[in-house]
């Protein structure tokens, strides 16, 4: 069913987040006090430092949901040992996620969803009312390449700009609550029209792309015959892993106890892992099942690409480009990938 319509005025949406503020923290995109330029999530103080025009944040708005490092429980060494389990049940808005990073929250809904389920991601994801933003893509983005341009899952309101504001598209009785408590008027169709014109314009402006798409992309992965290209990505790769931590699609995760000096009670930690690090694969008796970093390389592009792909039927790329903009080496995953799409299909041609 087609969503409700409405538009809101720009100071419209800051007086919505003002009234939502009133009862609830809100999270949103602001610019970095540390790094002026540089926008990321974060709790607001004040409505105002809240930044609709935002191009990207460095970590994605998963962070809201799961902490790079958080505390899941706290134990004693008691037998039986008593837990405790540490959550948040504070209810939030999570406001201005872009359409790929709504694709981002979609595929960790997805994963962890398999069995055995993660019981907390879920429980988490319903503290959100969560509101979308439409944007304009820098040099990194490729949305259009994986369709997650025109995202709109697991958003309760989302947001266009047009000449008079912003077009509300209201998906759930909360999204219509925030939205009510601001004064909004019926779309006409010039207001229909500029927003369906933003997003031609995104379109149009994107400059990255992938060769390929993503079905395409798991065949030629699948057939193999790549090895060269591992290699030489490996060779500029540092295996710093920055690419998967600021990945809005990678769920995987470490987990440790920390004990206090009595060794009478504990903590249990989980904390956001790469793949793209040695000590990943490192099992018991030190047997590392990926020591080379070409087998780290390969296997990122293997999991994103074919793996995910063949066992939940998306890629788990959403093309928001955040590992190519934080690489140190400078390595782009459009460009691997294409490199890649490109020798695949000539080497298809010669068999
Ligand atoms: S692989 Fe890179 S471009 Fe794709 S979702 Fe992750 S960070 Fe974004
Ligand atoms: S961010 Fe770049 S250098 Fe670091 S592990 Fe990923 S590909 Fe390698």
């Amino acid at each position: 069913m087609a969503p409700l319509k409405q538009v809101v005025s720009s100071e419209g949406l800051f007086d919505m987040l003002r009234e939502a503020m009133k009862e609830l923290p809100v999270i949103a995109p602001a610019e970095r006090k540390d790094q002026p330029g540089f926008h990321h999530f974060a709790r607001l103080q004040q409505a105002e430092d809240f930044v609709p025009d935002y191009v990207t944040t460095t970590l994605p708005p998963k962070k809201a949901f799961f902490q790079p490092s958080e505390t899941l429980f706290t134990f004693t060494t008691d037998q039986p040992p008593a837990l405790e389990l540490v959550s948040d049940t504070e209810h939030f808005v999570l406001a201005g996620v872009h359409p790929c990073d709504l694709a981002g929250l979609d595929a960790l809904d997805l994963a962890y969803s398999q069995p055995p389920a993660e019981v907390r991601w879920p429980a988490d994801r319903g503290l959100a009312t969560v509101v979308g933003i439409d944007c304009m893509p820098d040099d990194y983005c490729f949305c259009s390449s994986v369709g997650t341009c025109l995202t709109r899952q697991g958003c309760d309101l989302f947001l266009t700009k047009v000449d008079r504001g912003y077009l509300a598209e209201v998906y759930t009785p909360a999204g219509d609550t925030m939205l009510a408590k601001v004064r909004t008027w019926e779309p006409t169709e010039a207001d229909i029209r500029d927003a369906e014109q933003w997003r031609e314009r995104k379109v149009e402006r994107m400059t990255a792309h992938l060769e390929a798409d993503p079905a395409e992309i798991a065949d030629l992965l699948e057939a193999g015959g790549l090895a060269h290209l591992w290699k030489e990505t490996a060779e500029r790769c540092y295996s710093c892993g920055s690419c998967n931590t600021t990945c809005p699609a990678c769920f995987c995760f470490d987990m440790h106890d920390e004990f206090d000096l009595s060794l009478k009670t504990g903590i249990r930690r989980r904390t956001w892992d790469s793949c793209q690090l040695l000590e990943f694969a490192l099992v018991a008796g030190r047997h590392n099942f990926r020591q080379e970093r070409e087998q780290r390389v390969r296997h990122r592009w293997h999991r994103k690409f074919l793996y995910l792909y063949r066992r939940l039927g998306r890629a788990y790329c959403t093309g928001c480009g955040r590992c190519s903009r934080a690489c140190t080496a400078d390595i782009n995953l459009v460009d691997v990938t294409n490199a890649l799409i490109a020798h695949a299909r000539k080497a298809a041609d010669h068999a």
